[in-house]
C-alpha cells in the first residue's frame, strides 16, 4: 500500500534491525486519514469472506480495525491486557509474550461478544513472531468462531510470524512488508 510505504518512509524511527518505532502515525499519534485508508483496504481484500467481527488487540490495533469494521459494518472487538472490574465474567484467555515489552501478559475477551457462528478477521498494527496474532487466534477458537484471515498493518517478514501463520494454513494479508531494517534502512519486501 503505497500511502503507507511513503509514510513508513518519512515519519518511521528505526530503532534497532529488529524493531520499527512508528509513534508518528500509529502507535502515538495516529494519523485518522491513514487508518482510514487502511481500513478500506482490509475491507476490500475480505469484502467476500463473510466476516462477521473483528478482534484484535488494545491499544494499537484498535485504530485500523475500528476502521476496518466500520468499512465492513462490522463489531470490533479488542482484547484487553488488563483486568477490569466491569469484566467480571468467565473469560476467553491466552498468554502472550510481548516483542515490545519482553513480557508475558494475558489477553481476554468475554465470551459474550464471540460466537460459533462468528467468521473472524484478526487485525493487528505489527507482525513480528506472531505470538499476539496467535493469542488471538486460541481466544477465537475457543469461542468456537472461524478464523478467515489476518489482517497485518506492518509485518517484518524477517521474523518467523508470517511464516508460522503461512504454515498453518491462514490467509495473511499486510499493507507494508518490511523485508530488513539493517544499517537504520527500511526495505520492503517487492
Ligand atoms: P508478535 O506478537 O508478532 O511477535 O509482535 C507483534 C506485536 O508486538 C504487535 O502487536 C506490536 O504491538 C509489537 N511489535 C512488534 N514489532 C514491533 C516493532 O517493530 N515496532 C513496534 N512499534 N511494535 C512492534
Amino acid at each position: 500500500m503505497e500511502a503507507l510505504h511513503q509514510k513508513i518512509r518519512e515519519e518511521g524511527i528505526v530503532l534497532s534491525d529488529q524493531v520499527l518505532k512508528v509513534d508518528a502515525f500509529l502507535n502515538h499519534q495516529i494519523d485518522p486519514a491513514l487508518m482510514q485508508l487502511i481500513g478500506n483496504e482490509f475491507a476490500t481484500l475480505f469484502a467476500d469472506s463473510g466476516i462477521t467481527k473483528i478482534v484484535t488487540i488494545e491499544a494499537s490495533g484498535i485504530a485500523p480495525a475500528i476502521m476496518t469494521g466500520l468499512k465492513l459494518g462490522v463489531p470490533v472487538i479488542f482484547a484487553r491486557k488488563h483486568q477490569s472490574l466491569t469484566l467480571t465474567e468467565n473469560l476467553l484467555s491466552a498468554t502472550v509474550y510481548s516483542f515490545t515489552k519482553q513480557v508475558e501478559s494475558t489477553v481476554a475477551i468475554s465470551p459474550r461478544h464471540l460466537n460459533s457462528s462468528d467468521r473472524v478477521l484478526v487485525i493487528d498494527d505489527f507482525l513480528a513472531n506472531g505470538k499476539a496474532s496467535q493469542a488471538l487466534i486460541s481466544i477465537i477458537k475457543q469461542a468456537g468462531a472461524s478464523v478467515v484471515g489476518i489482517g497485518i498493518v506492518i509485518e517484518k517478514s524477517f521474523q518467523g510470524g508470517r511464516a508460522e501463520l503461512d504454515a498453518q494454513g491462514y490467509r495473511v494479508e499486510s499493507l507494508a512488508r518490511v523485508k530488513s531494517l539493517a544499517g537504520g534502512v527500511v526495505t520492503f519486501v517487492e
